[in-house]
């Protein structure tokens, strides 16, 4: 049987660039759909034609700012994905939105054409904050997005950033107070990182320090009522992000529209992939095999020790830090303590 593959596609348009944003995506109040579904159609042919009919377990629409995008426009792209690929009766098709680009009819329009689970930017519950942040929205119109995907029975997540200037656990304790009220089955919890070339990376901000981001990190986990499955992602159980997890355990996803990478599997090799064309290159399995140990460590099941990923780790390393790092039912799995430390640790570990 052929490999699945899930889907994501890139919807790079903002209406305006937030001050931490270093996405791929450009600000523009009136984006020319029509080029962007033509490009988009084209790829979807592309990669039908190349990998044949595979099953498409899940799509993920992400951003920039995919709410923006006209419905018209969705339908066609979904449509596409029905004729070129066997998507699941079952699939998990998420949007990417930011409040106040969505109200209650386009909701149900988008749900009416596939949608089943919305992803919401609401990043604080702060007016002040988001300011600071510089996103278009307030708190109130965050939280009225909420509850109308509630109410529509729509699968809701919610993204926040955390470890602003001036945040402390004292705020971030808070702060999953509101969020324990909100009735989520899912949000991601984001630590504020300071990227080149944007407004926040020109202006010298006065940061928190490293032992106080990870002191928030783990008050997060303690107030927050969702528990954690990923590095910054918490679920109740059933509700994780199918897509997300598909690809964090090493399955095969296709990246489509020009910000996007993906990770093709075509005859028995793996392929990395971008975006925007029919770029493809072939990965060896030991970068394959690691591309696995650094995604697969951070989800709190871990990753499953295949012949290709034990030929990657160095397990006398692995077992001289069982306070970080451990091996459970023949999985390789970072502990609360590994976590903090996630990127040095899969250094460590990996020949
Ligand atoms: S809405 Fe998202 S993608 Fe767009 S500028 Fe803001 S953070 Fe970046």
């Amino acid at each position: 049987m052929k490999q699945p593959h899930n889907i994501y596609i890139h919807v790079p348009f903002c209406m305006s660039k937030c001050n931490y944003c270093a996405f791929w995506s450009i600000a523009c109040a009136n984006p020319d759909w029509k080029t962007y579904l033509a490009g988009i159609l084209a790829e979807l042919d592309y990669w039908g034609r190349t990998l044949g009919r595979v099953s498409v377990p899940t799509v993920f629409f992400g951003g920039g700012t995919p709410s923006l995008m006209p419905v018209d426009c969705f339908f066609q792209i979904m449509n596409k994905i029905r004729t070129c690929f066997d998507l699941s009766a079952d699939a998990e098709i998420t949007l990417e939105s930011n409040p106040g680009t969505l109200d209650e009819n386009k909701m149900r329009e988008f749900q009416a054409a596939g949608v089943n689970r919305l992803s919401i930017g609401v990043q604080s519950l702060d007016d002040e904050k988001l300011k600071f942040l510089g996103r278009r929205h307030d708190a109130a119109t965050a939280i009225a997005a909420i509850k109308t995907a509630q109410k529509l029975n729509l699968n809701v997540s919610a993204d926040f950033i955390y470890g602003l200037p001036g945040d402390n656990v004292a705020t971030v304790i808070e702060t999953c107070a509101a969020i324990n009220k909100l009735g989520l089955t899912h949000c991601s919890m984001y630590e504020l990182t300071i990227e080149e070339n944007t407004p926040f990376g020109r202006a010298n901000l006065n940061m928190p320090t490293n032992e106080e981001m990870a002191d928030m990190y783990t008050a997060i986990r303690q107030n927050l009522s969702l528990p954690r499955y990923e590095v910054s992602n918490y679920a109740t159980p059933g509700h994780e992000c199918r897509h997300n997890q598909n690809i964090w355990d090493g399955d095969a996803y296709i990246g489509i529209g020009r910000g996007a990478a993906g990770r093709v599997y075509i005859d028995g090799t793996w392929y990395e992939q971008r975006g925007a064309g029919e770029l493809f290159e072939p990965l060896s399995s030991t970068d394959r095999a690691i591309e696995c140990v650094i995604t697969g460590l951070r989800t709190i099941r871990g990753v499953c020790l295949t012949d290709p990923v034990k030929a990657v780790i160095n397990m006398d390393i692995v077992q001289s830090m069982p306070d970080k790092i451990r091996i459970v039912n023949d999985r390789l799995v970072a502990t609360d303590m590994g976590m903090l430390v996630l990127d040095d640790l899969i250094e460590q570990v990996t020949r």
